[in-house]
This record gives C-alpha cells, sequence and structure tokens, in this order.
C-alpha cells in the first residue's frame, strides 16, 4: 500500500485510539497526528514517504559534502602555501578528502542510517533519553533490513511499543501511547495479501514462522 493511503488510515485509527483514552477535541487531534506517523513508520525499510521526510535527499547532502570538502581542501592549500606543512593539515585534507570520497558512494539508504545516528546522538544530548535513543536505534536497524520484514512484523510492534511507552514515561501526553499502537499496528493490516492493492504480503511472526499474510 502507498505511504498517504498509510498516513491517512493512520491518522483515522490514531483520532479514534486518542478519544477512547480521553473524549476531548485535543486528545483526538494528537492522537490523528501521532496515529498518522506511526502509521508510515514501518515503511521506513523502504525509500518512500516515511524515509525520505526524515532524512536529507541524497542530492543536497552530496552537493553539501562535496562543497565542504572542496573548501577545505582550497583553505589548506592556501595555509600550505603560507606556513608549510604540518600535523593539523594532513588531518584536515584527510577529513576533505573522506568528504569527497563518500559523497560519491552516497545512497537514500545511507542517509537513512545517517539519521538514526543523529536520533541517537540527540537522546544522549537530551539527557541520554531512552525513548528517543530506542527511536534513533529503531531507523538504523530499519535501514538495514530488507522490505516488509521485521518492521512489518509483531516483534516491530512490540519494539515500537517499547518506544512509546518510553517516550511517555519522559512526555506523557495524554492518547499517545494507544494512539501510536493503533497507527502502527493499521500499517501491518493495511499491508496485508487479502487487500487487492497490495502484491506482496507481510510475514506478522518472524523469524518463527515465515508465512506471508
Ligand atoms: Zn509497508
Amino acid at each position: 500500500m502507498k505511504g498517504t493511503s498509510h498516513l491517512l488510515i493512520g491518522t483515522i485509527v490514531g483520532a479514534v485510539a486518542g478519544y477512547a483514552v480521553h473524549s476531548d477535541v485535543t486528545t483526538a487531534l494528537t492522537g490523528a497526528a501521532v496515529g498518522g506517523i506511526s502509521g508510515v513508520v514501518p515503511d521506513l525499510d523502504t525509500n518512500g514517504l516515511a524515509s525520505n521526510s526524515i532524512t536529507l535527499s541524497k542530492k543536497v547532502s552530496k552537493w553539501l559534502m562535496e562543497t565542504a570538502g572542496i573548501v577545505i581542501l582550497l583553505t589548506l592549500c592556501y595555509q600550505v602555501m603560507q606556513q608549510g606543512l604540518s600535523h593539523d593539515i594532513y588531518v584536515y585534507g584527510g577529513i576533505g578528502f573522506l568528504l569527497l570520497v563518500v559523497s560519491r558512494l552516497i545512497t537514500q539508504r545511507h542517509m537513512l542510517t545517517i539519521t538514526g545516528i543523529l536520533v541517537v546522538l540527540l537522546g544522549f544530548v537530551l539527557g541520554q533519553s531512552p525513548g528517543i535513543l530506542l527511536a534513533g536505534g529503531y531507523i538504523i536497524i530499519a535501514s538495514f533490513l530488507p522490505h516488509r520484514s521485521y518492521t512489518h512484523s509483531l516483534i516491530g510492534v512490540g519494539f515500537y511499543a517499547v518506544i512509546l511507552t518510553q517516550l511517555y514515561a519522559q512526555w506523557p501526553i495524554d492518547g499517545m501511547v494507544a494512539a501510536g499502537l493503533a497507527g502502527y499496528s493499521s500499517h501491518l493490516f493495511a499491508d496485508l495479501k487479502i487487500l487487492p492493492v497490495n502484491r506482496r504480503g507481510v510475514k506478522w511472526f518472524l523469524p518463527f514462522w515465515t508465512r506471508e499474510f
């Protein structure tokens, strides 16, 4: 199923779940937002709506790295002409050169891994917030998984539930856990093979049972 459909379904079930927890408009709206995001999270394992909206585009990052690499190397050339060789120059020269090499090799998937690493760093900055650290871990793992595997299984739901409860422990927002779980789970139902829009099904019981549903 397409990312936009998952977003829509997640938003609806999230709003309902939020309203079930606390029957007021604010909780329903929070639920809608959390559910919508959670509805696209399982597809972080593939290029699409979810991964593209949290990662810098490959083109932009490539350009940034190339420019930074060239600027560093040119500055160093100037410095060598002024002051001759020094230890620092090898280090910065290495960094500039590395940036140029990496900019050639980078793919959108690597960008997702890098985003995950940045989220983990953010978790450390925010006083080692367990929820953010786990969310970063989730993104890094998803960036290496084949499409429609563990993020689309009950283990994925369990991992996401732990992230939600940890986030809730730090930022107690009403309806957040229920809406998040509803949104995430809706994705696993919407990707079922019985629906005519899906060519492939999902392996809910990985790694114990590899049957596609
Ligand atoms: Zn999916």
